[in-house]
């Protein structure tokens, strides 16, 4: 790829990329790919084929591509918390999970109130210790990344998981909650809604809220609006701007909800991010692949 895989739409996007900064494309072979996280201990990329119900790895050092985990229960979203450890939102089993150290699978939540989840989509750790994640119906619509079943829940909600375990519904007012992810000083939370996939005139945004003790406080509404797709999955920057899937591209937007470029990509991209030693490298799944970019700025975060 080139300079003409960069859409400059503001003057500061240029000190953000590099146009000599080739994007790669390192993988190819999924039917979905989804959820990518890094891992900085070992260097090493892990992500999601949701269809084919599989995580793969990636070996930033060797260049080697391996299957880390099938099946994989359909995970979709995933992350990694303070410890190190794999949190992942499984689609087949409707769950949130943990990979401990030792290997060992743990379930952090499957219900609330007694009702399976439909099927957690996306999630991040707050550092307080809670996990806070999104649940549409996208993997029990049908058998295409999940098991086709009925939701027990009454809408598609965002929860958080407390230290201790307990989950609690902290948004309720979404059509598909889908990415999230915290501001880098961690008071605001922003969540997409990816409802266009079920309502023709259903929302295609990013929304963002207060956070205060580990509660939402204040609503301030649309950040975002894409005629794209949808915007999937995104992660922040150090300087709290927004990178997002947004169609075949990912955009970044400043943290007044201001787009200044675009990276275009041949193939609808599902969600991203920063890794590397230093969180400059940005990874990116889309569709049937996986790109890597080196950036001009950095990551507030390495999950
Ligand atoms: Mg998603």
């Amino acid at each position: 790829m080139s300079a003409s895989d960069y859409e400059i739409l503001d003057p500061s996007f240029r000190r953000s990329i590099r146009f000599s900064a080739k994007v790669e494309r390192l993988f190819d072979g999924c039917i979905w790919a989804e959820g990518p996280v890094y891992f900085a201990a070992h260097r090493s990329l892990v992500w999601s084929d949701i269809p084919n119900d599989r995580m793969l790895r990636y070996d930033e050092c060797s260049g080697q591509v391996s299957v880390f985990r099938s099946p994989s229960n359909y995970s979709n979203g995933n992350s990694v918390d303070r410890n190190g450890r794999l949190l992942s939102c499984e689609q087949g089993s409707r769950s949130v999970t943990r990979t401990e150290h030792d290997g060992r699978i743990v379930t952090l939540a499957d219900r609330f109130e007694g009702k399976r989840f439909n099927s957690p989509n996306d999630l991040v750790e707050h550092s307080d210790g809670s996990i806070w994640f999104t649940d549409p119906t996208y993997g029990i619509d049908s058998d295409y990344e999940g098991r086709r079943s009925e939701p027990e829940l009454d809408g598609s909600h965002v929860y958080r998981i407390a230290p201790g375990g307990e989950v609690a519904r902290v948004l309720d007012d979404f059509v598909k909650p889908n990415g999230l992810a915290f501001s880098p000083d961690e008071t605001r939370l922003y969540v997409a809604d990816t409802g266009a996939s079920h309502k023709p005139d259903g929302p295609r945004h990013i929304r963002a809220f207060d956070v205060e003790a580990g509660r939402i406080v204040r609503d301030r509404g649309v950040f975002a609006e894409t005629k794209d797709a949808a915007f999937d999955g995104f992660r922040l920057d150090d300087t709290g701007r927004v990178w997002t899937s947004a169609g075949d591209a990912v955009n970044c937007y400043t943290p007044e909800g201001e787009l200044v470029g675009r990276i275009l990509f041949g193939e609808t991209v599902s969600n991203l991010v920063f890794g590397g030693p230093k969180r400059n490298r940005l990874y990116i799944t889309a569709t049937s692949s996986l790109y890597t970019v080196l950036t001009a700025t950095n990551g507030c975060k390495t999950y």
